[in-house]
């Protein structure tokens, strides 16, 4: 009977990675009816997502500058770059001072078909010493948390993209999310050591750059996601560099070019 179960498992688990497959290859392959050619590739979409904004406004340096404003500053320059290449769909869940809550963040980004999603911050930390750069990607017992809260939720619908979960057998429901969480969370970490490479040519690091935390705004199972934490507001020098225009525009170069090798190392969507 175990056996049995076992090899059942196995097959749905087959069969559940042949429809990601295929999803991923129409997705990839998706155009307007009329225009439609094989072997076309879409451009990626990359979503950028300022932290903070409106109320919220983030972590406050000692002299009242606000992170909102920093990250703001500086993910409309990398967006103003990363646009400019015209081989990207560029978004910002903000490009005002507005306040947008976290799970909207990630709503806007999975309602554009986001390919990949930055969110954008900077740090303040206890020691005013401390300074650098750091990329946060979901950890592992958060994903397993939220993807057993999905799981469990009844609107279940839409979850893996195109894939309408609810239609499915539970068990192919399960193993299909899962399938999609899993090369989520390792092209999460890919493209969180491509940022810490392209940003570590333009700016300090912190000690262990790339690290995993519970944030909610990392949580989407199908779009590769990072959190860069630009530098340290807490730091007197750090904080005086995060406020240059100059100082902006290396860290969006930086940003830029992670994301052009994550594409090109992987290929097209
Ligand atoms: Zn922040």
């Amino acid at each position: 009977m175990r056996d049995r179960s076992c090899g059942r498992r196995r097959v749905l688990r087959g069969l559940a990675f042949c429809a990601v497959t295929r999803w991923r290859f129409e997705r990839a392959s998706a155009q307007p009816a009329g225009k439609r050619t094989p072997l076309v590739r879409r451009i990626p979409t990359v979503v950028i997502d300022p932290g903070h904004g409106g109320v919220d406004p983030g972590a406050i340096t000692a002299d009242g500058v606000y992170e909102k404003n920093i990250v703001l500053a500086t993910a409309s320059e990398f967006a103003r770059i990363l646009a400019a290449r015209r081989s990207y769909r560029v978004a910002l869940t903000r490009s005002t001072d507005e306040f947008l809550p976290l799970r909207e963040r990630v709503a806007r980004a999975r309602a554009w078909k986001a390919d990949l999603f930055l969110s954008i911050h900077a740090d303040a930390l206890p020691d005013t010493d401390t300074r650098g750069l750091s990329v946060f990607t979901l950890s592992a017992q958060a994903s397993d948390r939220e993807a057993a809260a999905l799981a469990a939720s009844e609107n279940r619908a839409d979850l893996v993209g195109g894939v309408n979960l609810s239609r499915q057998p539970r068990d192919v429901g399960e193993i299909l999310l899962d399938l999609t969480r899993r090369q989520t969370s390792n092209l999460s970490i890919t493209l969180a050591r491509d940022l810490v490479d392209q940003l570590g040519r333009e700016v300090v690091l912190l000690e262990r750059p790339q690290r995993s935390a519970d944030f909610a705004v990392l949580t989407a199972p199908d779009i590769p996601s990072a959190l860069v934490e630009l530098g340290c507001l807490s730091n007197p020098t750090e904080q005086r560099l995060l406020r240059q225009r100059g100082y902006q525009q290396r860290l969006a170069r930086g940003l830029v070019r992670a994301v052009e090798t994550f594409f090109a190392v992987r290929g097209a969507v």
